[in-house]
Parts: structure tokens; sequence; C-alpha cells
């Protein structure tokens, strides 16, 4: 078995996969309420790999700033369980996958204001209420947070693509106004609304992003020292590996075989246990809502390194 120790070296292999996956047409989609991503180019596709030794191995845009999304769901979790009283969040939110869209509000009616999930709009809406008890600008927490864990004062928030999303966010106002209404919003649905789209609309590189998830690869230590224990950042992982991609969770865990983020900004951020945090960027996506180019990478990347859970 091929494992990271014994994996060929990693330069040539992320040239061959940039080589191999860069877009060379404009194929899928881009979200519609979020108009700043529609002028992203279609053929950027960047990849980083922060090992658990502290290299960075990059190809392609692995620099380029993009925004990170529902990745940001990740990293609102790891700060809700840090926050501990870990009880209260989950007695708030499952953690079974979805099977739905991201974005969808059946599910919640049915399950009495429940969401499924921490990765799913509605469970991240819970999860950034939970963190505004404590911390009223939520959004500015999470990017300190994400600053010292990728190691630089890099990653920004986009206010005016922000702004932008926010008035376009009739639907995550309306599963904020259903979590309401089934008691599980403390704050104002508009309150609330509103910082999880600023915490969406974070900029970061592949690089930045790798870095700031490599406590998930090592057990809870990050960059800046210990993030959270090694049982919480294992079932950090777990809830990547079954919900991470949304509906696409399944087909993502069969051909990748590792726990993945993905956002509507076109990152996807995995987690190899043990060894490294890879994050893919390139823009356009399925009709899920991940990254094209950006899952066959790292499907291919698997493949070539061996790496995977299994
Ligand atoms: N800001 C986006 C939304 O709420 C995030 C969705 C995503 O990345 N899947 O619709």
């Amino acid at each position: 078995m091929t494992t990271a120790l014994d994996a060929p070296p990693l330069d040539p292999i992320l040239d061959d996969i940039v080589r191999t996956h860069r877009p060379q047409r404009e194929a899928g989609s881009v979200p519609t309420h979020i108009p700043s991503l529609a002028a992203v180019p279609y053929n950027r596709f960047g990849i980083a790999v922060a090992t658990a030794s502290g290299d960075v191995f990059t190809s392609g845009d692995a620099h380029i700033p993009f925004s990170i999304q529902s990745i940001s769901k990740v990293f609102t979790l790891a700060m809700a369980l840090q926050r501990g009283g870990t009880s209260s969040v989950w007695s708030r939110v499952l953690r079974e996958p979805s099977g739905t869209a991201f974005n969808s509000l059946v599910q919640l009616e049915v399950e009495h204001g429940i969401p499924r999930n921490p990765f799913i709009n509605a469970g991240a809406l819970v999860v950034t209420d939970h963190l505004m008890e404590e911390t009223p600008d939520a959004a500015s927490a999470l990017l300190r947070f994400l600053a010292r864990e990728a190691g630089g004062p890099g990653p920004f928030i986009d206010e005016a693509a922000a702004a932008n999303e926010l008035s376009n966010s009739s639907r995550n106002l309306a599963l904020a106004h259903f979590l309401k209404d089934f008691r599980n919003l403390r704050q104002p649905a508009e309150f609330v609304v509103e910082n999880y789209v600023r915490q969406c609309s974070i900029m970061m590189t592949c690089v930045e992003l790798a870095r700031a998830g490599l406590f998930l690869a090592r057990e809870g230590h990050g960059t800046s020292g210990t993030v959270l224990s090694r049982n919480e950042a294992k079932r950090i992982g777990s809830i990547m590996l079954t919900c991470g991609m949304y509906d696409a969770a399944g087909e993502f865990a069969f051909r990748v075989g590792l726990p993945g983020k993905s956002g509507v900004g076109g990152g996807i951020l995995v987690i190899v246990p043990g060894h490294c945090a890879i994050c893919v960027w390139s823009p356009r996506l399925d009709a899920k809502g991940n990254s094209l180019a950006g899952s066959e990478a790292l499907a291919d990347l698997s493949d070539r390194t061996g790496w995977s859970v299994f």
C-alpha cells in the first residue's frame, strides 16, 4: 500500500495535476445569488498541500485569493467546539448527511427546525448564532482564527461581495426565520444571516486554507498550537467525510476516500489524517455546487498517491 511517507515526490505530481485538470473551456456553472463569483476566470486552477511536518507544496494558482464560501463552516464549527459547552451546539444541530441541497428548506420544516448537520446552510446559521452569543462579530473572530492558523495576515473579508450576496439572500433569510420559528435561533434572523454571509465572503489562497486546515490532519494541533482536542478534530473529520460535499458526499467518498469540505467559490479543503491538508480551487461548479475540476483533481491525486482513509 502506498502511504504519504512513501508517496512519489509531490512537486511533479501537483504540476501534472494542474496540467491535466486546469479547465480548457467554460464548463459547469457559478451560483447566481453571488454575483462576484461570476467574474472569476473559468480557467483558474490551484492546489496546495500542507504537510504535518510543516512543508507546503503548491502548483498553479495556489497564491490567488478566492472566496472560501462554505469552507468557512469547518472553521466556525471548530470555534464552536473550542468554546466548550459542546452539548449546547450539538443539542441544536445533528450529524447526519442531509441528502438534500445545501440551502434546502424542505428538510428543516419536516424535522422541526433541527438542521441535519453543521455543513448545510441551516446548520451553519445555528453555529453562527451560537458563536454570536459570546462574540457578536463572529465573522471577524473567524477571520482572526484563520489568519492565526494560516500563519499570516492574508485572509480578508470581501465586504462588497458580502453586501452583494446579502441583497440576494432571501433563501438564507427564509432558513433563519424558519429556525427562529422553531426556537432554534436566539439572535435576530437578519443579524445571523449578515454575519454568516460575511464569513462566507472571506478571501484566502489555497496555501492559506491548506495551512489553516492542518490542525484537522494533526489531531487538533494547528500552526499556532493546540486548536482542538484529538477527539474533537476526529469528529470534524467524520462530519466532513459524511456531510462535507452536500448531497454529493457519498460520491466524493467513493471517488476520493478523504474527508472534504467544498464551497461555491470553487474551493475544496481535504484532510489526509496524520499526513497533510490539501486545498484545491477551480471556480466552475457541478450541479451539486462542488468544484468540477477540483473534484476530478482530488480523485486523481488520491489514486496517484494512495492517500485515503481506507
Ligand atoms: N454563501 C453561500 C450560501 O449561503 C455558501 C454556500 C456554499 O458554499 N455551498 O448560499
